[in-house]
């Protein structure tokens, strides 16, 4: 069985599987259970900055909310 892994498509940052705007729910839990929450933040933090040069017309509030909210 082949199962398309919840990535991110950039430039856009949409799931390659699912469509969602990534981390989509599946990633989400797939990086809260391999990763611990401090080590979690720091990933998403690196993930930001990547989507920001990505996105640079999406307010960093925006991408704050997408990344980071939901790891605290
Ligand atoms: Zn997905």
């Amino acid at each position: 069985m082949t199962e398309v892994e919840h990535l991110p498509a950039r430039p856009s940052w949409d799931c390659r599987a699912c469509g969602d705007p990534w981390p989509c729910e599946p990633a989400r839990a797939r990086l809260t259970r391999e990763h611990g929450q401090v080590k979690l933040a720091v990933l998403m933090w690196d993930f930001l900055e990547e989507a920001a040069r990505d996105m640079p017309h999406t307010p960093a509030s925006d991408l704050f909310e997408r990344f980071l909210r939901w790891t605290q």
